[in-house]
């Protein structure tokens, strides 16, 4: 500083606003008493009234973006010469009108002496003596330039450099961070966040984002000057408020609801900056700095495309027009850019680079000119056994603990965390725990039945159960297979009970999905033709069978404890009062099997349900099988008796098969030998006793699900060990609406 010691009066010095801060401390810190002008490269030189964006859109109808881009050319202008460019002259015009009416007001431009401080840029339209000055030596402290291993890494770079400045004792409000983006913010605020290291993100802030502002120029564009002057008048007073009465109060009423639109730029421009802590950390961007030799400073995105921001050639003159009149070229304009910055870091004692060495593509530092040691160091963030990040950490540990102990996944740096958190580990559950007793036991009561498609839907996954049963968010609407499976289960219906239906009513029953209506026609064909063949096979059979009594859409409604009730409806049951027999049939659109391989699976448990169910009704009956029935084929296979057959399990005893299908040919995999006996091999048959396991074990799994409803128990827990193997989805998850909110682990299986 003593550099500046020998500063003339009467000067004026061509200086950014953080080296004039520093001049000025320096003089009023050593009693120099000076008479200077100072003027910042790059801003207007000559003074502008307030109304000047107004002026123009009035008299020159130019619009306020435009006016506020011209602003910087009429430095440049010589209102008393004549240019050859069209641009140019319609420049000196306004500006001769500028200046007659006051909106512009020109000011002194010789000087003895001008003085360039670090590097500043001198424009041509100055004149004196040029003398170049520096507010402050090189630094002859080495700089750390960091290349972080991408973006996400940079983030921990700066906040493990923050903790170790002040692990060093460094003071907190001596630590800032500049030139991060809004992104690098989210990230380091979280991470400072976690660690309880108080910050202050003092960026300028546009009030455009605040609702008021939104409000308020929405108020004035649609109901105008009054209206919105109106509503300003009832809001509370703070500091964004105050920010736009001044805005207010600075023009002329008249000339606002005469511009609207120019007066919503003038509003538009205002930007607010949050103060926040005193003894925190600064994040801030580069040029709002005055530098300090005592604070350290972490500047980020340190690479070519970023920092400095650069001057681009797409300005209202073209480099050829600015040449012109001696506006510097882009060219110029980074290169003085350029200039500046390197000298300002140069002089920065504690300066600590970084940038990420990827953003989409591989990126190269900037090219600014260090004249100092720099020493570079690759950077790549490791989990620390001791950290600031108490919760971050523990529950990362948690989650791949988790992984481990249930799927056997191996992190990369589990042996590490085990070593460093087994002892104060906490058990990472991935219950749902977001409901009160109160609340459960109301949701409980009123949703308190249980059918074979709630219990396969808890099985699958607790959460969608909750999601779906008890909070009834799942809202399906039917579809076609619906309307077709409802039209053909009344017909066959109909048929059992009444011994004829008519199909045209039942059809106009049901809504048909109207999104699909234009199919209608076409479904009524198919549906036909479908009905017609089915109802033959099954009045036939009917016929046929020695189980003669039979119902149709039998009502389940059985207490089953003191909360649930079992609900549901028995397509069809067929009974042998001699024997006292009965059998279960499921009418199904779609083709369907049971075979024991499917009696351990917990999420196919409609007919197990219905059999237990029945059983409950009927105790001195004794259970022949459970069966589903096809009801509808395709063309091709359609009418063909042998693609017409039950399907699912029947107790092996030859003398309850022969009465229930006296002619062996109804039910698939069953048959009699010549010798009267049953064949070994078929999965269609059930011994008595394993039917009757079926039963017990059944009521245990409904026993089991009621209980865990009633303790709100409903783990996000899709069945992980079966899956689609085209789509790699969990079969729970496969069709669950719930997908996008229930942080699925479904992708364990490498599903979405
Ligand atoms: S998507 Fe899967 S894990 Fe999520 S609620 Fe549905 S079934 Fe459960």
């Amino acid at each position: 500083m003593d550099l500046l010691k020998d500063i003339k009066n009467h000067s004026l010095i061509i200086a950014n606003n953080q080296d004039k801060l520093e001049m000025l401390n320096y003089f009023s810190n050593n009693s120099v008493f000076l008479n200077l002008d100072f003027f910042e490269s790059f801003n207007t030189y000559s003074k502008f009234n307030i109304n000047y964006t107004f002026y123009l859109k009035e008299k020159f109808n130019i619009e306020p973006y435009l006016s506020d881009r011209l602003r910087k050319y009429f430095d440049y202008i010589d209102i008393n010469k004549i240019y050859d460019l069209d641009k140019l002259n319609l420049l000196k015009n306004v500006k001769k009108q500028l200046v007659n009416d006051l909106i512009m007001k020109e000011k002194k431009r010789d000087y003895h002496t001008l003085y360039s401080v670090n590097d500043s840029y001198v424009p041509e339209f100055l004149s004196g003596e040029i003398i170049d000055i520096s507010t402050k030596n090189i630094s002859n402290k080495p700089v750390c330039l960091y290349k972080a291993k991408n973006q996400k890494n940079q983030i921990y770079f700066v906040y493990e450099k923050i903790v170790e400045l002040l692990e060093k004792g460094v003071s907190i409000n001596k630590i800032k961070v500049l030139n991060s983006s809004e992104n690098d913010d989210i990230g380091l605020i979280k991470l400072l966040k976690d660690a309880n290291i108080p910050y202050n993100l003092s960026k300028r802030k546009s009030l455009t984002e605040y609702p008021l502002m939104i409000k308020l120029i929405t108020t004035l564009r649609n109901d105008g000057y009054l209206a919105c002057k109106k509503m300003l008048e009832e809001v509370k007073i703070n500091d964004i408020t105050k920010k736009i009465f001044r805005v207010f109060n600075s023009f002329d009423s008249k000339l606002i609801i005469k511009n609207i639109d120019v007066f919503i730029h003038e509003l538009k421009k205002l930007s607010i900056v949050d103060l926040g802590f005193k003894n925190a950390i600064t994040i801030t961007n580069f040029n709002d700095v005055v530098f300090n030799d005592e604070e350290y400073y972490i500047l980020m995105n340190y690479y070519e495309e970023y920092f400095p921001k650069k001057y681009l050639d797409n300005d209202y003159l073209s480099n050829n027009e600015a040449k012109k009149i001696s506006y510097p070229s882009s060219f110029t304009l980074n290169r003085h850019l350029r200039a500046s910055v390197s000298s300002r870091l140069n002089r920065i004692d504690n300066l600590i680079l970084v940038y990420p060495n990827k953003v989409i593509e591989e990126v190269i530092p900037s090219r600014i000119t260090l004249n100092r040691e720099v020493k570079e160091e690759f950077y790549e963030y490791f989990v620390k056994e001791e950290t600031y990040l108490d919760d971050f950490i523990y529950l990362d540990f948690a989650k791949k603990r988790y992984d481990f102990d249930n799927y056997n996944i191996i992190s990369p740096d589990l042996i590490r965390l085990n070593n460093v958190f087994l002892n104060k580990h906490k058990l990472y559950i991935p219950y749902f725990s977001g409901i009160t007793k109160d609340t459960l036991d109301v949701l409980v009561n009123k949703h308190n039945t249980l059918s074979a498609y709630k219990l396969e839907t808890f099985n699958l996954c607790p959460f969608k159960y909750y999601l779906s049963f008890l909070l009834k968010l799942d809202n399906f609407s039917g579809n076609i297979f619906t309307y077709i499976g409802n039209v053909i289960h009344k017909a066959l219906e109909m048929k059992t009970k009444e011994g004829d239906y008519d199909l045209d009513f039942i059809l106009d029953s049901y809504d048909f999905p109207e999104e699909e209506s234009y199919k209608f026609l076409i479904f009524k064909e198919i549906i036909t033709e479908n009905v017609n063949m089915i109802e033959q096979i099954v009045s036939e059979f009917e016929n046929s069978s020695l189980f003669k009594k039979v119902y149709s859409e039998h009502k389940i409604n059985i207490d089953f404890d003191e909360t649930f009730t079992l609900s549901g409806v028995i397509d069809k049951i067929m009974i042998d009062k001699e024997n006292g027999y009965y059998l279960i049939i499921d009418y199904k659109y779609g083709d369907e099997n049971y075979s024991p391989n499917d009696i351990d699976k917990d999420y196919d448990l409609q007919l197990p349900f219905y059999l237990m169910a029945y059983q409950k009704e009927e105790p001195e009956l004794k259970p022949a099988g459970i069966l589903y029935q096809q009801t509808s084929l395709l063309k091709e296979t359609r009418g063909k008796i042998n693609n017409y057959k039950m399907k699912g399990l029947i107790i092996d005893l030859v003398s309850v098969i022969e009465r229930f299908d006296p002619s062996v040919t109804r039910i698939q995999g069953v048959s009699i030998n010549k010798d009267g006996s049953l064949p070994k091999r078929s999965n269609s048959f059930i011994s008595p006793m394993d039917l009757d396991k079926l039963i017990v074990k059944t009521e245990e799994r409904v026993r089991d699900i009621a209980k865990k409803i009633s303790l709100g128990d409903f783990k996000i827990m899709p069945i992980l060990t079966d899956k689609n193997q085209t789509t790699n989805d969990s079969i729970s998850c496969q069709y669950c609406p719930f997908h996008t909110i229930c942080y699925s682990k479904n992708k364990h299986l490498g599903g979405e």
